[in-house]
């Protein structure tokens, strides 16, 4: 997960350019659900979709899986709510905690959502399907306790202490300073504290250390990354600077799973020893995932 630099103003701004008018039916909806004391009708957050794949770079917030642009991209993705609108079931079940050995302690957000946080354009991200229906759903973690702040977000942090990471804004800690990665594996960055506990919470509740389409891309990156690497050290000035240029874009927002990419390349500056046992073993992942596949080399049989 990185962060997605944007100000509040700005982001606004986006919206505003995107659908005219938007925001003023989001308020009127927002100002609906306060006197309902609940949300109702049909919401219209789809319709600034947009905004969001553009910001995040046609990745998935949560997983940083790259995603499809253009006019047919819209079917990819959803309109995640950070706090969930009309209710809050709790995170972890029993099998869930059992499979993930959870031994840390969670509560759980507002049982009734946040109707007043249905129509903000702060509460939203754009996610991939499994990190969005399956895995988040209608979950909140939190570490504080539940807050009836309405539509005050600062003051619902400082009640609540969310446990997941949203990566949307340019204050507080960015998702990289709380989430590294040991070779393909994403791993809290602090020792202990709370800080420690949201990099948990969020690996686990994703799970970004066990999904195996995240787990095989990180392998191909780092693959591709030493390949980079040493090819950055050899051949003609030419080919070396390719390679570099390979280097330098893999640690761009832009680029699928950057956190791991940029992660890699600092220990490589580092430790390149330890670099190269996190390579070796992406490559024998990757070798070992469909041998016939990565044996049969460029051309595929017809
Ligand atoms: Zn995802």
């Amino acid at each position: 997960m990185i962060r997605i630099p944007v100000t509040p103003q700005e982001l606004t701004r986006l919206i505003e350019r995107e659908v005219p008018g938007w925001l003023e039916r989001a308020a009127r909806r927002t100002r609906q659900a306060r006197q309902r004391k609940r949300f109702t009708g049909e919401g219209i957050w789809s319709e600034v979709k947009g905004v969001y794949m553009a910001l995040q770079h046609h990745k998935c917030a949560y997983c940083e899986r790259p995603m499809a642009e253009g006019s047919h991209a819209n079917i990819e993705y959803d309109v995640e709510h950070f706090r969930p609108k009309s209710r809050v079931t709790p995170w972890p079940d029993a099998k869930t905690a059992k499979e993930l050995r959870i031994r840390y302690k969670v509560r759980n957000g507002a049982a009734k959502g946040y109707p007043l946080l249905a129509h903000d354009p702060h509460n939203y991200v754009v996610t991939c399907k499994v990190c969005n229906s399956p895995l988040k759903a209608d979950h909140f973690p939190i570490d504080g306790t539940p807050s009836e702040a309405g539509s005050d977000r600062a003051k619902l942090d400082a009640d609540e202490k969310p446990l997941l990471l949203f990566p949307i804004g340019s204050t507080g800690s960015s998702p990289e300073e709380l989430i590294t990665f040991e070779g393909i594996l994403p791993v809290p960055a602090k020792r202990s504290g709370h800080d420690r506990k949201r990099a948990q919470v969020t690996i686990d509740f994703f799970r970004l250390h066990l999904r195996t389409e995240l787990r095989d891309a990180r392998a191909h990156l780092l693959v591709m990354l030493w390949n980079n690497l040493e090819r950055a050290q050899q051949g003609s000035s030419e080919q070396r600077q390719r390679a570099r240029d390979v280097l330098v874009a893999a640690r761009q927002n832009f680029f699928p799973h950057a956190a791991c990419a940029r992660a890699f390349l600092d220990l490589y500056a580092r430790d390149p020893a330890k670099a190269e046992a996190y390579y070796l073993e992406a490559q024998r992942l990757m070798a070992r995932k469909e041998p016939g596949l990565y044996k049969r080399g460029a051309a595929p049989r017809s």
